[in-house]
């Protein structure tokens, strides 16, 4: 495990917002993180960073954080089952796949997470989600300390949300996945393909942490925003994207109060014009 005191988040969060805490944990192991808890230190949970905003500039409280660390997997190229525990990186999780010519987590090549991170999350696009390919879940309940276990059917999994969303007291230790067997080639190109359709459509060259909000339904919030006319509308470093109007980036050195405040922005005047009430799909910290 590493411990580091008046940590530096820059590189901990997407949108590479400048904050900082007292205290950063990164543990290696599922005793290392029950360890942790037992300390009963007031504490935030991150993944990888990719769907958060940092409302503060400095944390009072240690951030525990499944980054690439805490990575163990396991993966069974004859039956396609995979276990891992949550701090591995979708990105790896595909590509370990791929090698072992395992198919369904082909979007994930280009989807930043963590394991962890895209349970809670349910996370997914183009029709396919991380609740396709689960098994179950291994967590920490942190009401009574003990470690359970909860089959993908008893976890009422919706779009973009999950029982781990509702439940911010579990803390996803290890996922168990199956996936089909498929062709190498077949696999690779599906990644790539992907890859590049999205690379295309979004804002790669800023920072930022992915749609900001969930789709609402009978409406594309792309579209909504280029009607309002919205594209490029900035508070302070941050601005919705002049490339895809479900982003926002950070462009020069924005704050958290930046981003939350074009949020705020945007939801009244779609809500004004639209009287849809936009929903935020990042978690906001
Ligand atoms: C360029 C870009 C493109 C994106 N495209 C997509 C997309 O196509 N589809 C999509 O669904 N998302 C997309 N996203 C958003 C992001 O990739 C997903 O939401 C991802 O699953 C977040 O995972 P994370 O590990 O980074 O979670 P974090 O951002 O670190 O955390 C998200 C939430 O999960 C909680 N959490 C994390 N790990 C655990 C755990 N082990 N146990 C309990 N709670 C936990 C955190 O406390 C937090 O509340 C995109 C983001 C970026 C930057």
């Amino acid at each position: 495990m590493k411990i580091y005191s008046n940590f530096d988040l820059t590189n901990y969060n997407s949108y590479k917002i400048k904050a900082s805490c007292k205290t950063a944990f990164f543990p290696e192991n599922e005793e290392d993180v029950i360890n942790f808890y037992k300390t009963k230190k007031p504490f935030t949970l991150l993944g990888s960073g990719h769907n958060i905003i940092l409302s503060k500039e400095f944390y009072d409280t240690t951030f525990i954080i499944f980054n690439g660390n805490f990575n163990a997997i396991n993966i069974s190229s004859e039956t396609g089952d995979i276990q891992a525990e949550a701090g591995i990186t979708m990105l790896e999780i595909s590509e370990i796949a791929q090698t072992n010519s395992l198919s369904g987590v082909e979007i994930f090549y280009d989807i930043p997470s963590s394991l962890g991170g895209a349970v809670v999350m349910n996370a997914g696009a183009s029709g396919e989600e991380i609740k396709d390919v689960l098994v179950k879940v291994r967590y920490l309940d942190l009401i009574d300390m003990n470690v359970k276990e909860i089959h993908k059917e008893d976890m009422d999994f919706e779009y973009r949300n999950s029982f781990f969303q509702r439940n911010t007291d579990k803390v996803v230790l290890k996922v168990w996945l199956h996936l089909e067997k498929g062709s190498k080639e077949g696999i690779k190109n599906k990644m790539e393909r992907i890859k590049e359709q999205r690379w295309a459509k979004q804002p790669k060259d800023f920072p930022n942490a992915g749609s900001v909000f969930k789709r609402p339904k009978g409406y594309y919030v792309g579209a909504i925003i280029d009607e309002l006319n919205l594209k490029g509308y900035t508070v302070g470093g941050a601005k919705i994207s002049e490339k895809h109007g479900g982003f926002i980036i950070n462009f020069n050195n924005a704050s958290g109060n930046d981003i939350l405040q074009i949020i705020r922005d945007v939801k009244s005047k779609v809500m004004d014009y639209f009287g849809v009430d936009l929903e935020v799909e990042q978690r906001i910290i």
